[in-house]
């Protein structure tokens, strides 16, 4: 989901340098059941990691939806009375992520709008790379928006081509005209729908309950709900649960699949899995991999917590370097606590991360990250360690140099901002202040994935997008 008519301030913050993702979505069907809000609000709990911005339930009671949404971690934004009202057998929720400040409640999600066919509720994870294009077409012909987010292009165009359609066939129309990432959940009437963009560049998967189906963003929520995973909603494919039936409608067999890799690196939860592969055995293989690829004489393997502990782990094992604590990561701090100001980005990194100097001091350690944006926060840790005693310490990436920003619902600096668009892997091991780097290759990254080489975008490391993209001087217009 992307914001029209943004700056780029979300990227000043400069106290988390990751990529990140910039929504989840769930949907629960439960027919007979009234409170099927609680089970949203457990799914959103278990997707907080996709988004920490703004949060929203819509229940759907026969066709009438009712929904909350509010800025705020998903506990912030709910309560027992607000759940309790949401009643209805059908409901789909909402995370999006944190920005710098340029973020309003009228963007959160889910969508509602009202059209002929009655109402509709909308939430959705990605990005159009046509949003720009759509929006003026739609407000020359006098269609007036509420919000600044491109997800109300999909609701709009769905609601124009529902006057004359069924619910089905208005989803259709309106997807052979939006072209990007989408992963969308949406429920009107007595149905709940989910879609896959043609390129399944974002996640959607589908799991069981005795009495119904959830869909949701990732595999992890679903023992938390009771379900089992059945499978994953397939790239330009349309689900269709009504009347305790799931119906697959291929809208799209003509796309190249080309699902996140970075879904692998970071978003994603290490106990889910997508499109069949676990992301904690992908992302310990990188670690693996890493190893043989960039090896070194060292004491002690340690991560950067907790995004580069698996593969850490992975990187210990095929070594033969003891694995150990070397930084402990203070999880109070969150990213609404640090303001962008100068002082706050000195003293982010502290802030976040202490050294275990008893266990670092006089070693030789291999540091591992799952991957370098930026490159500010690598040299400040390196630099921690160093000053607690590491005799040396070598840098270590379990994913390839990033290249290129993402136009498909990541939330990406500019090129220039990126530290490898233009510097080599000499230039940043030296900027860092590390005595060695060494970075995955695309290869090994491809490989750990294992859903095929030409399956998978691999655009941020190579600059090969799975799509052309009409807006490319747009994007923060
Ligand atoms: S460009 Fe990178 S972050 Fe974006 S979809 Fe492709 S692999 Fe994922």
């Amino acid at each position: 989901m992307m914001n029209f008519n943004e700056n780029d301030i979300r990227t000043e913050a400069g106290f988390d340098e990751h990529f990140h993702d910039e929504c989840g979505v769930v949907g629960v069907y439960a027919p007979g059941k009234e409170d099927i809000a609680r089970s949203v609000y457990f799914g959103l709990h278990a997707l907080q990691h996709r988004g920490q911005e703004s949060a929203g339930i819509a229940a759907n009671k026969a066709g009438k939806i009712q929904y909350y949404k509010e800025m705020g971690l998903v506990q912030e934004v709910f309560n027992d009375e607000i759940i309790e009202r949401l009643q209805g057998d059908i409901a789909i929720g909402h995370v999006r992520y944190s920005t710098a400040g340029e973020s309003h409640a009228v963007n959160a999600m889910p969508l509602v709008v009202y059209s002929k066919g009655g109402s509709i509720a909308l939430a959705h994870n990605g990005n159009l790379v046509n949003a720009n294009i759509l929006r003026d077409e739609l407000q020359d012909s006098g269609f007036f928006f509420q919000t600044t987010i491109d997800s109300e292009v999909i609701a709009a165009l769905i609601a124009r081509h529902i006057r004359e359609n069924s619910l089905e066939d208005s989803i259709i129309k309106t997807l052979k005209i939006v072209k990007g990432a989408y992963a969308l959940v949406i429920t009107s009437g007595e149905k709940l729908i989910g879609v896959r963009d043609p390129n399944g560049i974002r996640p959607l998967c589908i799991g069981k309950t005795s009495d119904g189906f959830i869909l949701s963003s990732e595999s992890c929520i679903f023992s938390l709900l009771g379900a089992r995973l059945i499978r994953d909603v397939e790239p330009g494919e349309m689900v269709v649960i009504e009347g305790g039936e799931l119906k697959s409608v291929k809208y799209d067999k003509t796309a190249k699949k080309a699902g996140c890799a970075f879904e692998f690196v970071y978003f994603s939860r290490p106990d889910s899995d997508i499109d069949g592969r676990n992301v904690y055995l992908a992302r310990k293989e990188c670690g693996k991999t890493l190893a043989k690829e960039c090896p070194v004489e060292a004491d002690m393997v340690i991560s950067v917590p907790d995004s580069g502990t698996v593969a850490a782990i992975g990187y210990a094992e095929a070594s033969g370097i003891p694995y150990g604590d070397g930084l402990i990561k203070n999880r109070y701090v969150g990213r609404t606590f640090i303001q962008p100001d100068q002082r706050m980005r000195e003293l982010s990194v502290r802030l976040k991360l202490s050294v275990l100097s008893e266990n670092v001091k006089g070693k030789r350690i291999v540091m591992i990250d799952d991957s370098v944006v930026r490159g500010t926060t690598s040299g400040k840790i390196v630099k921690l360690l160093k000053d607690a005693g590491a005799k040396e310490v070598h840098l270590r990436v379990a994913s390839p140099p990033v290249t290129d920003p993402c136009f498909f619902g990541i939330d990406t600096p500019d090129k220039k901002k990126l530290i490898a668009a233009d510097h080599s892997v000499e230039e940043i091991c030296k900027m860092t202040g590390a005595d060695s780097l060494g970075y995955l290759s695309v290869q090994g990254l491809l490989d750990a994935v294992r859903l095929g080489d030409n399956n998978v975008c691999v655009a941020c490391f190579n600059g090969e997008y799975p799509m052309e993209l009409p807006e490319l001087g747009r994007k923060f217009e």
